[in-house]
C-alpha cells in the first residue's frame, strides 16, 4: 500500500489513481536558460525514483516540460548575443546529458512551451469569458479575488504575502495579487500572434496548458519543489480549476525540501551556487544521485564539503560487498525496500537496508549463498537507479577526482601487464574504463603516456 504525503490536504494518504491501473504524474521541468543546478537536480531525482516505484503497480504517464519561453531566456540572449533557439537548445541537450549522468529515467512526455502557445491562448480566452481574468494593455491578468478558493495549497494568507512583496505591482492590474497570463512583446522580442495583440505566456498557464493537454484535466499527481507551492503551483490551481470546474485538476501535491549548501541558501549572489555539472567534475553522477537520496525528501537536504565524500565511501562499501558477482543470477527487489519506498518515500530506510544486505553479504562464506544476497542488491539497487557498474569497473574508474596521477599509472601498468599475458580483454577493459573517466591513453614506442580529455 503506497502512502504519500499530500501537501494540499497536509497529510499522509494511502495513493488511489483516478483510473483503475494508469497514473499520471506531471512534475514541473526547468527553464532552460542556464545550466542546472543542484536546487534542479533534487526534486528529478526524488520523483524519477516515485515513477519507478509506481511503474511497479502501475502504468504512468511522466509528464515533465521545458520551458523554452521565459523572460530570463530573453535577458540570456540579450547578455550573450546568442539567439533565443541557440540557448533553448543548448541548454536542454545540457539538461538530458545531466539527468542521464544522474540515473534519472526520461519521462513519458516532454512537452515544450513554445509548441503549446495555442493552447495557453484558448486557455486564457475561456478564463477571460469565465469572468476570471480581464485585458488591460495587452496584457491579460488573473483576477485572484474572483477564485475564492486561492491560498489553499500553500495555507497562504494573501494579504500577508503581499505585505513582504516580492509580487510585481503593475499600474494595469486591478489587484495586486493579480498574475500575468499573457504579456506583449516588443519586435524584437519572440512573440505569437493572439487575440490580445502579439505576445507571449506567463509562466504558470505553461504548466496549467500543457498538463491539460497530455494529462487531462484531472490528474494523479503534481510535484515540484517546495518553492514552487506559492505562487506558480497556487496559480496553476486557479487556473485550471477555473477552467475546468472544482475537484479538477491535481489529486495529489508532493514538493521536496529545499536545499542548502553549508547551511545558507544556495544562490548567485553568496557564491555558493553549484551546478550538476560541477559536481559532475567531482564526482560520478551515481555519487551524486546517491548523496540526493540519502535524505528524506520532504526534508531540507544541507550540501556540505563531506556530502560527496561520505556519499562515495557508503558506495563503496555496497560495492565491495559486490565483488565477485557477476550478473548471472537475478533476484526480486528486497521487499523491505519497497515497503520504505512505499512509505512516503522512504529513500534513506531503504539505503539502510543496502547496507544490512551488504553486511550480510560480506558474513557469508557459502559461494552460492552470498551469490543470493548480493543479487537481491543488485536488483534493489537497479531499483533506485544506483549500483549497475560491476564492483571491478567500480573501483577501476571510481570518479575523476579520485583518479589522480599515481593510481592512473598504477593502472596503465596493470594494463601493460594484462598485454603481455595477451589478456587483450582485461587491457582493452582498463583503457576503456579510463577513458570513461576522462584520462585518454597514447601508446607510442616509448610507452603509454596519458592526459585528460
Ligand atoms: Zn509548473
Amino acid at each position: 500500500m503506497l502512502k504519500l504525503y499530500n501537501t494540499l490536504t497536509r497529510r499522509l494518504e494511502i495513493f488511489t489513481p483516478l483510473q483503475n491501473n494508469k497514473v499520471g504524474l506531471y512534475v514541473c521541468g526547468p527553464t532552460v536558460y542556464d545550466r542546472a543546478h543542484l536546487g534542479n537536480a533534487r526534486p528529478y531525482t526524488v520523483f524519477d525514483v516515485l515513477v519507478r516505484l509506481l511503474r511497479k503497480t502501475y502504468e504512468v504517464t511522466y509528464v515533465r516540460n521545458i520551458t523554452d519561453i521565459d523572460d530570463k531566456i530573453i535577458n540570456a540572449s540579450l547578455r550573450t548575443g546568442d539567439s533565443i533557439e541557440t540557448i533553448t537548445h543548448k541548454t536542454t541537450a545540457f539538461f538530458h546529458a545531466d539527468m542521464r549522468a544522474l540515473g534519472n529515467l526520461s519521462p513519458t512526455i516532454e512537452p515544450k512551451a513554445t509548441e503549446h502557445v495555442h493552447e495557453m491562448i484558448k486557455m486564457i480566452e475561456q478564463l477571460l469569458k469565465q469572468g476570471v481574468a480581464y485585458a488591460q494593455n495587452n496584457h491579460v491578468l488573473f483576477h485572484v479575488p474572483s477564485f475564492p478558493k486561492y491560498g489553499a495549497l500553500s495555507g497562504c494568507n494573501c494579504e500577508e504575502i503581499l505585505a513582504g512583496a516580492r509580487i510585481e505591482v503593475a499600474p494595469y492590474k486591478k489587484d495586486p495579487t493579480d498574475f500575468v497570463l499573457w504579456k506583449p512583446s516588443t519586435p524584437e522580442q519572440p512573440g505569437w500572434e493572439s487575440p490580445w495583440g502579439r505576445g507571449r505566456p506567463g509562466w504558470h498557464i505553461e504548466c496549467s496548458a500543457m498538463s491539460f493537454k497530455h494529462l487531462g484535466a484531472s490528474f494523479d499527481i503534481h510535484a515540484g519543489g517546495r518553492d514552487l507551492i506559492f505562487p506558480h503551483h497556487e496559480n496553476e490551481i486557479a487556473q485550471s480549476t477555473a477552467v475546468h470546474g472544482a475537484g479538477t485538476f491535481a489529486k495529489y501535491w508532493m514538493h521536496n525540501g529545499i536545499l542548502l549548501v553549508n547551511g545558507e541558501k544556495m544562490s548567485k549572489s553568496l557564491g555558493n551556487f553549484i551546478t550538476i555539472q560541477d559536481l559532475l567534475s567531482q564526482a560520478h553522477g551515481e555519487v551524486i544521485r546517491f548523496a540526493l537520496l540519502s535524505t528524506h525528501y520532504r526534508q531540507p537536504l544541507d550540501w556540505t564539503n563531506e556530502t560527496l565524500i561520505q556519499a562515495k565511501a557508503s558506495l563503496n562499501r555496497l560495492y565491495t560487498a559486490m565483488e565477485g558477482f557477476k550478473d548471472e543470477s537475478s533476484s526480486q527487489v528486497d521487499g523491505s525496500i519497497i515497503d520504505a519506498l512505499q512509505d512516503d518515500l522512504n529513500t534513506p530506510l531503504a539505503i539502510a537496508r543496502l547496507h544490512e544486505l551488504a553486511r550480510e553479504a560480506n558474513k557469508i562464506n557459502d559461494p552460492s549463498a552470498k551469490k543470493e544476497v548480493q543479487a537481491k542488491i543488485k536488483a534493489s539497487g537497479a531499483f533506485l537507479g544506483l549500483l549497475q557498474s560491476s564492483s571491478e569497473t567500480w573501483f577501476q574508474t571510481g570518479s575523476p577526482q579520485d583518479l589522480n596521477s599515481e593510481m592512473i599509472e598504477t593502472l596503465i601498468i596493470k594494463r601493460r601487464v594484462a598485454r603481455e599475458n595477451k589478456d587483450f580483454k582485461i587491457a582493452d577493459q582498463i583503457r576503456l574504463s579510463l577513458e570513461e573517466a576522462g584520462i585518454l591513453l597514447l601508446d607510442t614506442p616509448q610507452g603509454t603516456t596519458w592526459r585528460r580529455k
